[in-house]
């Protein structure tokens, strides 16, 4: 046995007593087993599952507002209702109105020489699926993978953050109710749970979360050789060109930063705004936040940092950016005053930025958008690439030829031209990192290839030329491989 096998089987046997970690082992090895020996399901009884989720989905959209409201200690609920089930609702409508198609096997081409034989790729379930969740849109990151896990013919077992316990115990209770435990299970518990979690040989982890632990899940996923699909972080960037209207720019951009008060993981982290532009840059945010949130504190759509400790991280890191010479400037229209014990931090933009600073180093995911100035497009493109490849990146340009270069001449997991966050919500555009920030990608119909094995097939057919490469081999093989390698 591997050092690092012998390490895992050291570990469950430690966890052997903690009853979630056990419940989720039997739960699992069901399913697994049951996913060996049972015909995969039809996709009349795949639509009968998607059907099942809408209904719980729909049944308990007030509690998921009030869960996500209390994990926050203020979620706003129009953006759970815009931002964790809207996308959910969305996925699973897509998804169900596409299955059968998607399900169904596809004609591929044959080469000339094994024709009339012909060949077709098989969606088959991969079997049992793991998801693991973070906290940001605790909803939407549990389930739209569970719609494409589903959709494939799996199983699956959730793991959502324990930092939000609120919505993790309302997703178990609403799973429970919508599925046989054979299907769908919710595993709730904090890294301890996590860590066994991730050491279960499934067919496939879909993990959404931070780089730091996304590497730690595909070293555990290893031992098992189960495939990983990551959906990481990272520090992405927007950029505005000098000819794009700076107030319609900031209003975009502030829309993307301050949803979920900037804890979603293609916010965006920074902006390049065109060289001596900074001011205008600062006084067209005041403006946008002034019309969109003139009063903060008290706000119910102005969404809170989640707990201390991040609140904390953030205030720190603001510190260390003021420490080596940074300028902070807070927006806050209405002057109020914030209390730490409620973790609502206003909107704040960072001038006079150098790489030391924690800030420009790590992904933000809050409400603090470093402002940064390029002298030009091919400025703005060299900063980004000397840098680790974005989640996503966002250009304001009505250009065709210039938003063409940057397209070409950058990587990121996806791109929205002239506006923020919006390529997420495109179903049928794959979603997913590159480099630091991920690797695979989910959404429409890339997540159902994504959670399915597609297998192969070739079918010989009647009358055949195969025989003509069989032994024993001679002149006749070699004027056939001669006649195909011409
Ligand atoms: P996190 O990595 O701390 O936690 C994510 C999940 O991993 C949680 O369920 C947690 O319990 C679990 N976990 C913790 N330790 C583990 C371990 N050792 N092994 C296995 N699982 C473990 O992330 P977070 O703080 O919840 O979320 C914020 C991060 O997620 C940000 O970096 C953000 O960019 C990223 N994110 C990415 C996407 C995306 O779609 N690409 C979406 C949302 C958030």
């Amino acid at each position: 046995m591997s050092t690092q096998a012998a390490a895992a089987v050291v570990d469950l046997a430690h966890h052997r007593d903690d009853p979630v970690i056990t419940t989720l082992r039997t739960s699992f090895q069901r399913m697994h087993q049951l996913s060996r020996s049972e015909a995969p399901p039809t996709v009349a009884e795949r639509r009968a599952r998607l059907d099942a989720l809408e209904r719980v989905l729909r049944a308990n959209q007030t509690a998921i507002t009030e869960a996500c409201n209390a994990d926050f200690g203020a979620r706003s609920r129009h953006e759970t209702l815009l931002a964790d089930i809207f996308p959910t609702m969305a996925t699973l409508k897509h998804t169900r109105k596409h299955l059968a198609g998607w399900a169904k096997p596809r004609r591929a081409p044959v080469h000339w020489a094994f024709q009339p034989g012909s060949a077709r790729v098989v969606p088959q379930p991969l079997g049992v699926i793991g998801i693991i969740a973070p906290w940001n849109y605790p909803v939407q990151l549990s389930l739209s993978p569970l719609v494409a896990a589903l959709a494939a013919g799996n199983r699956a077992i959730i793991k959502p953050s324990e930092l939000t316990p609120n919505t993790s115990a309302l997703l178990a209770k609403m799973m429970t109710e919508a599925f046989d435990p054979s299907v769908v299970t919710v595993a709730q518990g904090g890294v301890e749970v996590a860590e066994a979690f991730s050491r279960l040989p499934f067919d496939h982890i879909l993990f959404t979360g931070s780089t730091r632990v996304g590497a730690m899940v595909m070293r555990a996923a290893a031992d098992n050789l189960t495939p990983v699909t990551l959906e990481l972080g990272g520090k992405s960037p927007a950029v505005i060109h000098d000819s794009f209207p700076m107030d319609l720019a900031a209003e975009r951009i502030m829309a993307g930063k301050l949803l979920n008060a900037g804890q979603t993981c293609i916010a965006p982290d920074y902006v390049l705004v065109p060289h001596g532009k900074t001011a205008e840059f600062i006084e067209a945010c005041k403006q946008v936040v002034a019309k969109t949130r003139p009063t903060l504190r008290d706000n119910p759509d102005y969404t809170a940092v989640v707990n201390d400790r991040q609140y904390l991280r953030l205030c720190q890191w603001l510190d260390d950016a003021k420490s080596k010479g940074a300028q902070v400037i807070e927006i806050n229209p209405a002057n109020e005053e914030f209390l730490a014990a409620a973790h609502k931090m206003p909107p704040t933009l960072v001038t006079a930025t150098s790489d030391d600073m924690i800030l420009m180093q790590e992904e933000i995911f809050g409400p603090i958008l470093p402002v940064l100035e390029h002298t030009g497009t091919d400025d703005a493109i060299a900063y980004i690439n000397a840098r680790p490849r974005p989640l996503a990146l966002y250009y304001f340009d009505r250009d065709s030829s210039r938003v063409n270069a940057v397209m070409q001449r950058t990587t990121s997991g996806g791109v929205t031209i002239n506006d923020t966050i919006l390529h997420i919500a495109q179903e049928d555009l794959p979603f997913g990192g590159v480099g630091p920030a991920g690797m695979g990608a989910y959404h429409g119909q890339r997540g159902f290839d994504t959670l399915s094995h597609l297998k192969g097939v070739f079918y010989q057919s009647r009358i055949n030329g195969a025989f003509l490469m069989n032994p024993p081999y001679g002149p006749r093989l070699e004027r056939l491989v001669s006649i195909l390698t011409a």
